[in-house]
């Protein structure tokens, strides 16, 4: 085994092992700042281009790192965390009887992690176990429990996505739920879009797979075959997909079937042995979201040989262990999926990736060390208290509203009443007593914090819902609202500067932060939030005529966003996008609303400036900033397709011109492009 792999990669004209480069220590990087006024380009007119004002001059001073491929405020605050959990890791990695059971277990993963010697003398054959699993398959019938062998225990994602999650239309079930999957490039359009960019696409990801089939022991003949036979099957399988558009829609990915009714859609796939393989608990239905997809796998099961799909399966094997294999593969899957699809000139140096991995393997383990370090109480008291601000906004925009009658605004403030909030970290900590961690098994690792996240989950089946779970690490910058528990959460992560900043004005908070708030409340009510009631199910709480009317709103956003230009060719798609436009253009006005009634309270006077500005300026300043960042092309280009956000460029444009206090508020002509006659509002 190790000996092919020696061949097939001398034959590749690459090293085994990493280049010679003197290591240099890391560099602390710097805390990116809230509101800087230096950031400002004030050769641009605000009312043209309120972007380019706020940004400018921060474009210009920060251009993309080689290892990154977008580089905005966000990735500045996400660089530093993980510099700062890089600190954690390192203490916690020195075998040392003083370590606590927690420091152990993360600390003894990032070490299997950064141990590149124990991964390069392995090459392939770390992956040789789940491999033989494949090899011996011998009939199509076994097809289905070896998908779910290679998951328990190998933690290899499969053809689709299975798990446990709240019903739709009652949320206080958890049912078996089975959608689309089994794709390696970012989305079905890459396989489908016949332009002259995808096509090439497509034949530089067929030679990638050749290549990783020979680093993995194929003859040069055998290797083009294998890589023929996956791109045969996920182009069956993009073709089956429904969009990501679609997607978004609930009533588009809820059918409900026994399970005699999925056998009878894939009578070619043994759904009875891949949930034995998993050790699923019995159920007497299912939601199959995609119902196509179910069928164009059962296709290809019949129409393709035993071989091509013992190809697909090695390729799945191969392609989710790449990153985190010998030296050969890591470069290999860099070359297609980072620099070419996206444009990343280096890999990331390996600590930054491995404390990311670290924080995905074990986020709740690192995470408890990291809340303690970095987010403190007060930090939490502050937070509920913006939070409050921006919910006594809400109740008032709703009862204001203009188009929408007294019973509907009844509902709406019915669910805002029932929307809970989780601010920085879980009240009780996932328990990874029962995980392994070895400090010379990176792969066994991965494969057993992945087994344990997907048992937790599977283990779900029947059970009450547990409403404190988190969907994110305390160390995300990031935050979410989820429609089936009506709650809004912001992670640790995201609550220190460029965010939020109690040194600074409120102007400069409600602005960024303030802004990130009235972001995840909204969702609550955006063209998806919205079909959810305040309990969680997919439950109509308009009247048709408001109905009517707020889709007649939704609309005039999805056109308008739908004009703006990402990259030179390439609109956005205005649907892909509606719920995060409506979400930053609900943000905008709330985090006003709140910010003019917080400073009403404190008495203070509307134009006092800072800065040279006054606090409504500072406020959309700050707003602005929070979104400013370079992109590479590709990776812009990928977005385009994949991202349901907008651009920076047009989350600040687009919700600026459609909320006229900001015209107001830098004196812009009525009929300028950020001041516009007409322009769009649905809350
Ligand atoms: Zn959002």
């Amino acid at each position: 085994m190790k000996l092919a792999l020696f061949a097939g990669t001398l034959l590749l004209g690459c090293s085994l092992a990493p280049a010679q480069k003197t290591a240099l220590a890391p560099i602390e990087p710097k805390a990116p700042q809230s509101f800087d006024p230096s950031a400002i380009d004030k050769s641009a007119d605000p009312c043209q281009d309120f972007y380019q004002y706020a940004c400018g001059n921060w474009e210009k001073e920060n251009p993309i790192p080689p290892d990154q491929v977008r580089w905005g405020q966000f990735d500045l605050l996400r660089n530093r965390n993980t510099w700062l959990m890089y600190q954690l890791l390192e203490k916690a990695a020195k075998p040392d009887e003083q370590r606590s059971p927690l420091e152990q277990k993360y600390g003894d993963f990032y070490a299997s992690c950064m141990n590149t010697k124990e991964l390069d003398e392995k090459g392939v054959t770390a992956l040789k176990p789940a491999l033989d699993v494949i090899a011996a398959m011998t009939s199509k019938k076994q097809l289905a429990a070896v998908v779910g062998k290679l998951e328990i225990p190998y933690g290899i994602s499969g053809l689709y996505a299975f798990g446990v999650g709240q019903d739709q239309k009652d949320s206080t079930l958890q049912i078996a739920q089975t959608s689309q999957g089994g794709l390696s490039l970012p989305d079905r359009d890459y396989y489908l879009q016949q332009t002259g960019r995808m096509q090439k696409i497509r034949q530089d990801f067929v030679s990638h797979m050749g290549k990783m089939f020979r680093l993995a022991g194929d003859s040069p003949e055998r290797a083009v075959e294998e890589a023929r036979n996956v791109m045969t099957i996920e182009t069956a399988l993009a073709q089956g997909s429904m969009s990501r558009t679609d997607l978004r829609d609930p009533s588009k990915r809820y059918h409900v079937m026994t399970l005699d009714q999925l056998s009878a859609l894939t009578p070619e796939f043994q759904w009875q042995e891949y949930l034995q393989a998993i050790s699923m608990g019995e159920f007497k239905t299912l939601n199959v979201a995609t119902p196509d997809f179910f069928t164009a796998m059962n296709k290809q099961i019949h129409d393709l040989s035993l071989d091509a799909w013992k190809s697909y399966l090695r390729w799945r094997a191969l392609h989710d262990a790449a990153p985190w294999m010998s030296h050969a593969f890591v470069q290999e899957n860099f070359d297609f999926f980072s620099h070419e699809l996206l444009g990343q000139q280096e890999n990331a140096p390996r600590w930054k990736r491995c404390t990311r991995a670290t924080d995905n393997a074990l986020g709740e383990a690192v995470g408890q060390d990291w809340v303690k370090q970095y987010f403190s109480p007060e930090k939490k008291e502050n937070m509920d208290k913006l939070v409050t601000a921006l919910d006594t906004a809400l109740a008032k925009d709703i009862a204001e509203l203009p188009w929408m009658s007294e019973e509907t605004k009844k509902n709406a403030q019915a669910k805002l009443d029932l929307m809970r909030r989780k601010i920085g970290y879980p009240e009780h900590w996932r328990d990874y007593s029962s995980v392994t961690i070895n400090r010379d098994d990176l792969l066994g690792n991965i494969a057993q914090t992945t087994v344990y996240e997907d048992r937790r989950n599977l283990d779900k089946l029947g059970k009450p819902v547990d409403e404190t779970e988190w969907g994110m690490t305390p160390p995300t910058v990031n935050a979410y609202y989820s429609p089936p528990l009506n709650d809004i959460n912001f992670p640790a992560g995201i609550l220190q500067p460029p965010f939020y900043d109690f040194s600074k004005d409120p102007a400069v908070n409600f602005g960024a932060i303030g802004t990130v708030i009235g972001h995840e409340m909204t969702h609550g009510f955006d063209d998806q939030g919205s079909q959810y009631d305040g309990h969680g199910n997919v439950q109509e709480w308009q009247t048709p005529t408001d109905r009517r009317a707020f889709n007649e709103r939704t609309d005039c956003e999805v056109k308008e966003y739908g004009s703006f230009e990402t990259v030179p060719g390439v609109k956005l798609n205005g649907k892909l996008t509606l719920g995060e436009n409506t979400a930053d253009n609900g943000g905008l006005r709330l985090a006003y609303m709140a910010l003019m009634d917080t400073l009403a309270a404190q008495g203070a006077v509307e134009d006092k400036k800072i800065d040279g500005y006054t606090p409504a300026q500072r406020y959309f300043l700050s707003f602005g900033q929070v979104w400013c960042q370079n992109v590479r092309e590709q990776a812009a280009r990928n977005s385009a397709l994949t991202d349901p956000h907008s651009p920076g460029r047009w989350r600040v444009n687009g919700a600026v011109q459609n909320f006229d206090e900001f015209g107001k508020a830098f004196a812009c002509k009525k009929g300028a492009p950020m001041y516009p006659e007409n322009s769009c509002r649905v809350w």
